[in-house]
Order: C-alpha cells, then structure tokens, then sequence
C-alpha cells in the first residue's frame, strides 16, 4: 500500500526561474528515528504507513510519493551582512504542499536530500546532531506557542557524512507555512527581475496576507504584515531566552516562523550580550541585537519591494520607510506586552514598563538564570510575601532586593487572588526549555553511541513545557560549571 501524500501544489506553477526541478539522491539504509505522529495527522497523513518500512523510503527520499512537487528552491540572502546573490535549497528538497486540517497550506520538505544544482561545494546531507537539534528545538518552540517551523521526521540514511568529526548522516523532514524568506525575494531583486518580485508578492499576499489583497495597497500591506509578524517573533524569542544565532536574510520566513535552527541556542544566565554560535566572532547576532538586526532584515525586503510601492521610486523609498519606522512601535508593544504577563500583571499602567525593565536589570546584575527566576516567581505569585525561592537565584541580590516591593505593591493594586495569578505566569514562564547541556548530551548519546532514548525523553519533556513533570525536575535546572556549553556550531 502506498503512503498517500494529499499534495496540493502551488509554488512549482510559479514561473521556472523560480526553483529547479531536482530529485532527492537516494540513500543506503534508511531507518526511522522519530516521527512527530500528532503532525502527519494533522497534515492529513496516515501516520501508521509513515512507519512502515516504505514510509522509511519516502522521508529518506528513496522513493518519492505521487505527485510530489520535487524542488530546490532559488533564494540569494545576506550572511553576517555580505550580499550572496545566490543560495537556494542547497540540501533541501521540496517533497510539495498539502493543506492542513485547519485549512492551512504547509511545505513538507527534504533537509538533506542530496545535491542540488544550489549546492555550491555542499555535498547536499545533513549531520545527525544537528537534525536533531532542530527536531528536538523546533518541538520546543512549537510547545511554547512561538511560531516556527515544525520536524514531522527524523530519518538515518546509513551513511557517514564528512564533517569534523564523522557524523552519520540523516534527513529532516520540516513542515513550514511555506520556505518563503527576505532572501528570496532579494534574489529577484539583485537580479533587476520585476516581474519576478511582483509573482512572488502576488504568491505571498495569497498564500500568507490573503487581507493584503483588500489593500488600497497590497503590497504596502504585504510588507506591514511582515514587519508585524516578524517583531512579534522576535518579542517572542527575547521572553525565553532565544539565540537563533544566524538571522541572515535567507533565514528570515515572509510567514513569520522560525526557521533554520544550525547554531540556535538559549540563554542560561541573563546577560544581553550572549553569543554561542562558533562563526558569530562579533556578536553580531547576539541576545540583545536580534530586534535591530530584525529590522535591518525587514530593511532588505522593503529594499526589495519599493518599485512595487509607487511608480516612482523615491516616493517608493519614502513609503518603505514609513513602513519600516513601524517597526519600533510593534516590537515595543509586543515585548512590553510579554513581560507584563510574566511578570502576571493583568492590567497596564505607566510604570509598567520600567517595572520590568528594572527586572531584567537585576536579573543581569545578579546574574540570575532568566528561565528559573521567572518560573520561581510565578510559584511565588500564590503568597508574593515569600519570595525565598526567588532571591537565592542572585549572585548579588541588592537590585532584586530593591525591586520586590515594587512588584508587590504593584500586583496588589489589582483584584485577582495569588492562585489565579500563579496560574496566568505558568502559563507563559515555561518551567522547561531546551537548555543547551541537556540537547548536547542528547545529541552524544544518539551520535556516539546510537541510544535515542535521551532524545525521546527530551522530546515528552519539551512538548509540555509549562506543566510541572516531577520526574523531571532536573531539566528544569541550569547546568552546573562544569556543564555548561559555550560554542555551539552550524555542523552544516
Ligand atoms: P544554512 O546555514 O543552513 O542557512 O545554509 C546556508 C546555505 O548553504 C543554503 O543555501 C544551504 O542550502 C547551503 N548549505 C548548507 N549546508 C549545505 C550542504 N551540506 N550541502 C549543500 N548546501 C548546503
Ligand atoms: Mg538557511
């Protein structure tokens, strides 16, 4: 019996200069590792013949399913701000869209598949740490309510890819809203390719901003709807301590999802200059620099898009800017918004902000762990005048110490009782997050010595992240000295 895949596909009726066609270059053994059940059920897939020794051929990219799309797609992108006018889908190929249960378009795509005529120097694989990183990762985003790119599969290919050291190799299967990023719409652009920029603005507003359409401008609206959705994300990832770790312009989603989880990291200790990833020598994709590299992202799509804006083009430039200068006003209101419910605050007032502007502050003078403090003072929320649970997380306390009062005369101007507070702050201080010594030694164990039950148990412990496991206190901790992982690499 054949697996059926409901494709639906509409990026391949886009002109050819689009993508190439490409099939994925077969592999020696496949072997499932995990297949995300829930997900294929939600996209319409039987997840019973996904775990069949043929469902195996399908993630692998052995055999390709009916009617599947089969493409690379074209995208150029800015890395660590250097134009490369082209990238694509080096590794990736696109197996084709189904619409989902909720009537929601999703890519299923191929990370891993072989060469493809984007690959450059590539040899087209992907290492099993870091498919599992981004399995384990995107899991955890999805859990936590941020939106993301999603893993339906692992699978090992049972080969050994070349990297330092040898890895075996592995495919991801990602399921995306759609593989749409700033980079690809700069690879129209740099190209003079109008008409070009226009099918893909056209395919974008029906596919991702259907209201833009409605627009006296669409594509005016188009680029006001990605400048909201990406700084609500990144509002997102600063409420967790979220590192992506390489927001070049090709891993910017017009949608609005995380995507391309290589070097992604979070922080322990909160400190805004945190940097992990190996090749970020100057911090340019740092904690505290993801919003304004957000809106120099944002800046290269407007870029893109001004000759779509007017007929002429420093009027263009001057509407783009004003689109641009939006950003700010978004992205405060959604980060404010954010801390003041986990802080538990219900209602807003004018001292909010700086309320938990000063929080922050005495977590990062105190050194204090930004998941465990806001956790422990969401415990704390039940009975605010005990807050010993809280304090010993400072290394100096003194601004801490300065600033609960603050806090509780601040809560106690509003009715809701301790518990009904306490309930609202678990709800968005998640008790776990995948911290980066728990995701290593899950990567080890699986990479070293083929044991996948650590990522197993990662995984039940991630997709519930605000729900107290007591067997599983321990990953709610931070690493010990010892324990804790500096650098963390791209593995590509
Ligand atoms: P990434 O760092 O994953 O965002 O990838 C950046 C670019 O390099 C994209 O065009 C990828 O397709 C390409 N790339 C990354 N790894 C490989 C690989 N192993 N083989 C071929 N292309 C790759
Ligand atoms: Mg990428």
């Amino acid at each position: 019996m054949t697996a059926h895949f409901p494709f639906d596909n509409s990026y391949v009726a886009l002109p050819p200069n689009f993508f190439a066609r490409v099939a994925p270059t077969p592999v020696a053994a496949p072997r499932l590792i995990k297949l995300n059940r829930a997900l294929a059920v939600q996209l319409g897939l039987d997840p019973d013949l996904l775990e069949t020794p043929e469902g195996a051929e399908i993630l692998s990219g052995n055999q390709m399913p009916e009617s599947a799309a089969s493409i690379a797609m074209a995208y150029a992108g800015h890395q660590f701000g250097n134009f490369v006018p082209q990238l694509g889908d080096g590794r990736a190929i696109l197996l084709g869209e189904v619409v989902d249960r909720d009537g929601v378009r999703r890519d299923i795509q191929l990370k891993g598949a072989g060469r493809t005529p984007f690959s450059r120097m590539g040899d087209g694989r992907a290492a099993l740490g870091p498919v599992l990183r981004e399995y384990i990762v995107s899991e955890a985003m999805a859990a936590l309510g941020i939106p993301t790119t999603r893993s339906l599969a692992a699978v090992l290919t049972g080969e050994t890819v070349l990297r330092d050291p040898i890895q075996p190799g592995a495919v991801l299967t990602r399921v995306a809203s759609s593989h749409i990023r700033v980079g690809t719409f700069q690879y129209f652009a740099a190209r003079g390719d109008l008409d070009s920029v226009r099918a893909l603005a056209d395919h974008a507003i029906t596919r991702h901003y259907p209201e833009a359409a409605q627009a006296p401008s669409p594509y005016l609206a188009l680029l006001e709807g990605v400048i909201g959705r990406q700084a609500e994300l990144v509002a997102s990832w600063m409420m967790i301590g979220f590192i992506h770790g390489v927001m070049n312009t090709d891993n910017c989603s017009i949608a609005g999802e995380t995507i391309d989880y290589g070097p992604c990291a979070f922080m322990d200790t909160f400190d805004p200059k945190t940097v992990y990833s190996s090749i970020d020598q100057f911090g340019r994709y740092a904690y505290g620099n993801q919003p304004p590299i957000a809106l120099w992202n944002l800046t290269r799509l407007a870029e893109c898009l001004v000759r779509l804006l007017a007929d002429d083009e420093d009027k263009g430039v001057e509407i783009a800017q004003d689109a641009l200068g939006g950003f700010a006003e978004r992205f405060n209101a959604a980060y404010l918004a954010k801390l003041a419910a986990k802080l538990g605050l219900f209602t807003s007032q004018p001292d909010d902000p700086q309320l938990s502007q000063d929080f922050l502050a005495a977590l990062a003078k105190g050194e204090a762990d930004l998941t465990l403090a806001f956790r422990r003072l969401s415990d704390a929320a039940a009975d605010p005048s005990d807050l010993g649970e809280v304090r010993p997380l400072f290394s100096d306390p003194s601004a801490f110490d300065d600033w609960a009062p603050r806090w509780r005369a601040r809560i106690a101007t509003e009715p809701q009782d301790g518990p009904t507070r306490q309930a609202a702050m678990r709800q968005v201080n998640p008790a776990y997050i995948p911290r980066n010594h728990r995701v290593e030694a899950v990567i080890r164990a699986a990479v070293d010595r083929d044991d996948f039950a650590p990522f197993e148990e990662i995984l039940a412990v991630l997709t519930n992240p605000f729900e107290e496991q007591a067997e599983f206190a321990r990953y709610a901790e931070p690493p010990q000295l010892h324990e804790r992982v500096l650098e963390t690499f791209c593995g590509t």
